[in-house]
């Protein structure tokens, strides 16, 4: 049978029906651990029961209210996420992309409202990921993705992550801002150096620039902190969160100083759905819970645990796993395989894992995960990497 969705994915054979806490059930039957949590998303796993009780409660209410009028929830939510961060003011959208969009035109605005509209560039950082928008895309200056799509966005800058003499030498009068991944994810987990961030931060600080964090994978707990640049103590001006904000339902912040965002006035930008009650809804809960430092020490916990398994695998089956990296639970593996091989291996061995660049898989479980769980997925990596070494 044809398909009427449009092919922009390449889609493994199955199709979940059911999921509880770390577990997928697919239409076959078959059930399968998840480390892949809807790509970081499933903050909480599958059918969180208190998540599951606030959307139907909400759903029983209201939907959805225009942002032409007062929205419920949206008060607590950026209540929360202001006292939770340096932040000060917390624009609503649906997707990572878009609140890096918001981001972007904050930088803009910024500059242009402070007299300077030539101050229109943003310097980011080689293997970084902000979204499929025109300028995310142009953003993380991947050629593959903006292949065919006609004249890249300007006022885009690179440099390589990590690299902060690099950074230095490419922010000029121009650059509004220096966006980055405090811990990039779709590039491979690459964990930078602590005094690259810093050194960021004081390179926005000597320029004016402002900095901004795209937190929308490592946020939200996977770290182990509740944002990662909190891991490191340096705090940007911008960040942006999505991923697992709602823990599965769509839903993205911008959240920014108030200095940074003064000129974001009435009429400046909107979006319609952005904020929508029943986002709101699930975010206060996920936020409830993530936020607990009893839940973020045991995230770190379990994150230690799975890392102690990843790095003996490393040791035991060097034909296979190269490398470990990563922080919490956002872990990755290189392997000699390229990732889309191991997914599919590993799925057949009933383990999902989430392919990277760099020839990296991602190991993102739920942050709930027990070490039971952990200890199963490391037992389904060790078969593969032993029936890997009787087929060669
Ligand atoms: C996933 C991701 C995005 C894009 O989010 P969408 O919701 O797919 O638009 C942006 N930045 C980072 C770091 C991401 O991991």
């Amino acid at each position: 049978m044809t398909s009427a969705v449009m092919p922009t994915y390449a889609r493994a054979p199955v199709a979940f029906v059911k999921g509880e806490g770390c577990r997928l059930t697919a239409r076959d039957g078959r059930t399968f651990l998840d480390f892949a949590a809807g790509i970081a998303v499933c903050a909480l796993g599958h059918a969180h029961p208190r998540l599951v009780a606030a959307l139907h409660e909400q759903a029983q209410r209201l939907w959805h209210c225009s942002n032409l009028f007062e929205v419920e929830h949206q008060e607590s939510v950026a209540a929360a996420l202001a006292r939770l961060t340096f932040g000060e003011l917390v624009f609503f959208a649906n997707s990572g992309a878009e609140a890096n969009e918001c981001a972007i035109k904050i930088a803009r605005r910024h500059h242009a409202a402070a007299g300077h509209p030539g101050r229109y560039r943003v310097l980011a950082f080689k293997g970084s990921f902000h979204g499929r928008t025109l300028a995310t895309l142009a953003a993380a200056g991947n050629p593959k993705n903006l292949d065919g799509f006609g004249p890249v966005v300007d006022g885009f800058d690179h440099a390589p992550y990590g690299d902060l003499a690099a950074a230095t030498a490419a922010v000029g009068p121009h650059t509004a801002a220096i966006l980055v991944e405090p811990i990039q994810g779709e590039g491979g987990i690459k964990v930078p150096d602590p005094a690259f961030l810093k050194g960021l931060r004081a390179l926005a600080d000597k320029t004016g620039a402002l900095l901004m964090f795209d937190e929308v994978q490592c946020g939200m707990g996977r770290s182990g902190a509740l944002f990662a640049h909190q891991r490191v103590g340096v705090a940007p001006d911008v960040m942006t969160v999505a991923k697992g904000l709602a823990g599965g339902f769509p839903v993205a912040a911008c959240v920014a100083t108030r200095k940074a965002a003064a000129a974001m006035t009435a009429g400046s930008h909107a979006s319609t759905f952005g904020g929508n009650p029943l986002a709101m809804r699930v975010a206060i809960e996920v936020l409830a819970i993530v936020a607990e430092p009893a839940f973020l020490a045991r995230v770190a916990q379990a994150g230690q645990v799975l890392a102690a398994g990843l790095d003996a695998l490393v040791a035991r089956h060097p034909h296979l796993y190269a490398e470990r990296r990563g922080v919490g639970l956002m872990q990755g593996l290189r392997c000699t395989l390229d990732p889309g091989t191991m997914a599919d291996r590993l799925r057949d061995a009933g383990l999902l894992i989430a392919p990277a660049q760099d020839h990296v898989i991602r190991l993102v479980p739920p942050l709930i995960v027990s070490d039971a769980e952990i200890e199963e997925a490391l037992l389904i990596l060790d078969a593969v990497a032993r029936s890997a070494l009787k087929a060669a």
